[in-house]
């Protein structure tokens, strides 16, 4: 796209590297504030829309999870219920207070749909939360699904007047692929969530293209995405369950691909697949961090995020305070420890005298420690801003040898490649024409054009067809 500033990105630009790493407080602090709202938890992200927000008071819409209107007023978080866990322990971990958890679950034991001393490990909890935007909206919980292994399921919903109600959904959901389309603006982020989809489904695309694109940089206004994923629908042909993304599809500055979730009937291996067949997997992450809501700030006259240059070497992803970090790679962790101005330290060895570094780090990863093994895409901790280090980011390295590369310039070979055999390729052509069937059927989007200033004032949400 042409007629963009050009001064937008500037990742050589040595001023702005003391910015982040030494000096940063005001900028990256401020700035990340304001933008993501200060939220922590790995399955937060709290909804952008204050005045939406407000607007929600009907609970009604929400028995009958009518998300496709208004889902940029809540936040939806899911989380399947751990071995010696509680409902009550996993409704807490995922953002409930102790209060509301108890609140919403005794009225769903009390209607002895669930008995609480034999709830198994599979169980699926979905929490709808509303606020949570800054400090001072608190997050509030208004509604939890369960839903158990053999696919029954129960919501509790709030009341106006703080109680919840308990209700078992009955099993008429069909299901449903559902298309989103547009143009990024100010964040993919928001304009995904502005047309429908759920926070899960722009995780997961980020995550289909964190191998190939530094999201904080390499994303821009301008950059056209589609995304199509599963969901249930009711017999109003309403979503009330979002599942797995099947088509990611980014024509960008950076890059140009098609993605197709694909499982290979000879190893079983799912994975996504590009129009030739070739995986979105390589063997490092340009992005190693839940990329969602990362945002190049367009426009921003002060570009506080860095990128490498030789008195940096690593590269900067301003992010809140919690934001998950993922492994790079598959490697062995080689140190979990505090080290000077790179305060919580996290350094992956890998195959071929690669080593990725993640500094800055609020936690670590739950069993994060020198010697563990870790698969890429792990969770290997959080984003903070210790050491020195004065707003919240991760600073990441790639290390070749026991030297610092520009991550950002290595272009690792993909992984599988299906054009490799004859009978995958086919199976894999097959299913593309399926998919892009589908694509088809569901018709051109609605483009719906979306800036910072104006997303508030919206109520509704068009562009779904
Ligand atoms: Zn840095």
């Amino acid at each position: 796209m042409s007629g963009m500033p050009s001064s937008k990105v500037s990742p050589l630009h040595i001023g702005a590297i003391s910015v982040t790493c030494l000096i940063g407080a005001g900028l990256i602090g401020g700035i990340a504030h304001q933008k993501f709202g200060g939220g922590s938890a790995e399955a937060s992200s709290p909804a952008e829309h204050p005045v939406a927000a407000a607007a929600f008071g009907d609970l009604t819409r929400l028995v009958t999870a009518d998300f496709a209107v208004q889902p940029r007023a809540v936040t939806q978080v899911s989380r399947t219920l751990g071995r010696g866990e509680t409902l009550s322990d996993l409704l807490i971990d995922m953002g409930a207070s102790p209060a509301e958890a108890h609140r919403a679950l005794q009225p769903i034991f009390d209607a002895e749909f669930i008995d609480p001393r034999r709830v198994r490990p599979g169980l699926t909890a979905t929490l709808t939360l509303e606020g949570g935007e800054s400090a001072d909206i608190p997050a509030h919980l208004i509604a939890v699904n369960l839903r158990s292994e053999n696919d029954s399921s129960f919501i509790s919903t709030a009341r106006t007047d703080g109680g919840f109600d308990a209700t078992r959904l009955e099993a008429r959901l069909t299901p449903a692929p559902l298309r989103v389309a547009g143009e990024v603006t100010t964040s993919l982020y928001e304009a995904a969530l502005e047309q429908g989809a759920g926070d899960q489904q722009v995780v997961d695309f980020a995550k289909i293209f964190a191998y190939d694109v530094d999201f904080q940089r390499q994303i821009q206004p301008g950059d056209k995405f589609e995304i199509v994923y599963e969901s249930m629908v009711d017999e109003r042909g309403r979503p009330v369950r979002l599942g797995n993304v099947i088509f990611a599809s980014l024509d960008g500055h950076a890059l140009t691909r098609d993605f197709y979730f694909h499982v290979p009937s000879d190893d079983g291996v799912s994975d996504y697949f590009d129009s030739n067949g070739d995986s979105a997997t390589k063997f490092l992450m340009k992005t190693p961090i839940n990329g969602a809501r990362l945002s190049s700030r367009f426009g921003s006259r002060r570009h506080p995020i860095s990128g490498y240059t030789r008195m940096h070497k690593g590269t900067d992803f301003a992010a809140p305070t919690g934001t998950p970090v993922y492994a790079a790679g598959t490697g062995t962790v080689e140190r979990a420890s505090r080290w000077g101005t790179y305060g919580n330290y996290v350094r992956i060895r890998h195959a071929n005298g690669y080593q990725t570094a993640y500094a800055h780090l609020s936690r670590y990863g739950a069993g994060i420690r020198s010697g563990s093994a870790v698969r890429q895409g792990d969770v290997i901790g959080y984003v903070g801003s210790t050491g020195g280090s004065t707003g919240p980011h991760l600073h990441y390295e790639v290390l070749i040898d026991g030297r610092q590369v520009d991550a950002m310039s290595l272009n690792f070979p993909t992984g599988r490649k299906l054009s490799e055999s004859a009978e995958m390729m086919e199976e894999f052509l097959t299913h593309k024409a399926e998919v892009d069937a589908i694509r088809a059927g569901l018709g051109a989007p609605g483009i719906t054009l979306v800036t910072a200033e104006d997303s508030a004032a919206e109520t509704g949400v068009e562009g779904r067809t």
